[in-house]
């Protein structure tokens, strides 16, 4: 499971093939992989689990941010609002973290068997030898 998250998750990769990009464009995955046709919609509302995981990192940013605030002054030595700087830095890497949380999502979401091969099988199952 780990080393499908490493190998697709954090590089965007196909987690069925691991050779192509998962993405069509920024944060657009198309709705099979065009290498090895792996189906990526697993049904209505499984984008959540990645905007959970991309606030998360917004998250974790303006907590470690206001820890290196609070511990060294950096913001304000450089004559920045703290609040504001992190507050406005913790949506970009909201933004930004978006894609790899996506990615990560989608590998959990492959690693658990929710997308499904052409042939219907399950994505944790053995794949079938006509794909
Ligand atoms: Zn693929």
């Amino acid at each position: 499971m780990f080393k499908t998250l490493l190998r697709t998750g954090l590089l965007g990769r196909c987690p069925g093939c691991t050779g192509h990009s998962m993405f069509s464009a920024y944060y657009d995955i198309p709705v099979a992989c065009p290498n090895c046709a792996l189906r990526y919609q697993v049904g209505d509302g499984a984008w959540l689990g990645a905007v959970a995981i991309g606030y998360g990192f917004g998250a974790l940013f303006a907590i470690l941010a206001a820890v290196v605030e609070l511990t060294w002054a950096p913001l304000r030595a450089a004559g920045l609002d703290p609040l504001w700087t992190i507050a406005v830095l913790g949506l970009v890497v909201t933004a930004l973290g978006y894609r790899p949380a996506k990615s990560i999502w989608f590998s959990l979401l492959f690693t658990y068997g929710f997308m499904r091969w052409p042939d219907g099988t399950a994505s944790n199952a053995t794949p079938t030898p006509q794909r």
